[in-house]
């Protein structure tokens, strides 16, 4: 996990001129300056600062002003910054605390609760129901993860921009079915107008993609290795003639063990156009019988069922080779592994060393904080603006 994150700072000369009035109905514009008025603050720099008392000249009413980085809180943004920084980086809220205690900065173990979920509900974005406004990305990477929360495992999705890595939504899903994915993805698609879906092979992807209207990028590395898994297992099966089922449609075990070879091959080289040769492979299996209920399936059969998936999926696995922009180059690199990386680095890394959230609020909230972090490492993320 990499983060950049950049601290509230406290400047005690500094005072923003009030433009507004805070009364609630009042459009007074214009303030005096009543007095200035000390302020004790919880702070390793400044336990005391000044604040100004003003009065709103339509109202008559009077209102604080605060220098930067404090507020009418009794804790300074930059204490509530570095106790989220520390929560973050994977300290809990009771070993906050003990740190920021023992450097004389009297904070309690739930205000640090508080500052950290104070700062996460002002995460921009980051939900299906509002991603970031007016973005917009040909392809989306869609893939499932799980949290335990409270004892009990919930489903998370994460979205990203498939073209550059960018998280664009965090949320929790009711379950893991075709209906249940749509339901999450289809707006998120709508939303950012993207052409392309990117996920590993679960069928419910796939479902997804083709009612969604959505080309599909499966990822190559995941069929790339449950295939070599495959092939690897039945060319044994086969070399130690443990299986007649080949035999009885007179296919030689040379022959078998050559096709899987050639399989082996092409999920590597992945040609477009060697399409028509997974089909010639699959036909030679394809009376293959189904064994009966309960019974084993052998590898004649596992064979045709083997051929005829990667026959199928051969478009959806070599897509990213022939899509590409209008200067002629590839968009995506076949992967999901932006989806991988940000469940890893944004969802799993600071969830790791709890073994469980207790609430779901937290859940998503600290994720999407950490994911939202990983979003602004190029120029950090300012934790001044995510606090009121
Ligand atoms: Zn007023």
């Amino acid at each position: 996990m990499r983060l950049k994150l950049l601290l509230p700072t406290i400047d005690v000369e500094k005072f923003e001129k009030p433009v507004k009035c805070p009364q609630k109905g009042c459009k007074g514009m214009r303030f005096y300056p009543r007095q200035e008025v000390r302020k004790r603050v919880v702070d390793a720099q400044h336990p005391v600062v000044s604040a100004w008392r003003y009065e709103c000249m339509q109202c008559g009413c009077t209102f604080r002003v605060y220098p930067q980085g404090v507020s009418k809180a009794q804790i300074s943004k930059r204490v509530n910054g570095m106790a989220v920084m520390l929560y973050v980086l994977g300290l809990s809220y009771g070993a906050v605390e003990i740190v920021l205690n023992s450097l004389g900065i009297a904070i309690g173990k739930s205000s640090v609760y508080r500052a950290v979920q104070a700062v996460a509900e002002k995460v921009p974005g980051m939900k299906r129901e509002q991603l970031m406004d007016g973005y917009r990305t040909k392809a989306v990477g869609a893939d499932v993860t799980s949290i335990r929360c409270n004892g009990e495992w919930i489903p998370i999705g994460i979205a990203v921009d498939a073209t550059n890595g960018m998280v664009l939504s965090i949320d929790e899903l009711p379950g893991e079915n075709a209906e249940q994915l749509k339901a999450w993805l289809e707006p998120i698609l709508e939303a950012v107008d993207a052409d392309v879906l990117v996920t590993d092979d679960a069928d419910a992807f796939k479902k997804v993609s083709d009612e969604t209207g959505r080309s599909q990028q499966v990822c190559k590395s995941h069929v790339g290795r449950n295939t070599d898994a495959l092939v690897e297992e039945l060319s044994t099966l086969i070399q130690t003639g443990q299986d007649h089922s080949l035999e009885a449609m007179n296919i030689s075990p040379e022959q078998a063990l050559a096709d899987l070879a050639a399989l082996k091959t092409m999920i590597h080289t992945r040609l477009p156009e060697d399409q028509s040769k997974l089909e010639e492979m699959y036909l030679r299996y394809a009376n293959a019988r189904k064994p009966g209920k309960g019974k084993k399936h052998p590898v004649a059969y596992r064979m045709r069922n083997l051929f005829m998936d990667r026959w199928n999926l051969w478009p959806r696995l070599t897509f990213y080779r022939t899509w590409k922009d209008e200067h002629g180059n590839v968009i995506l690199d076949g992967t999901n592994n932006d989806c991988e990386r940000s469940i890893g680095w944004w969802i799993k890394e600071r969830y790791r060393p709890m073994r469980g959230y207790k609430q779901k609020r937290s859940a998503l909230g600290v994720s999407r904080l950490i994911a939202f972090a990983g979003n602004n490492l190029a120029c950090g993320l300012r934790l001044t603006d995510l606090m009121a």
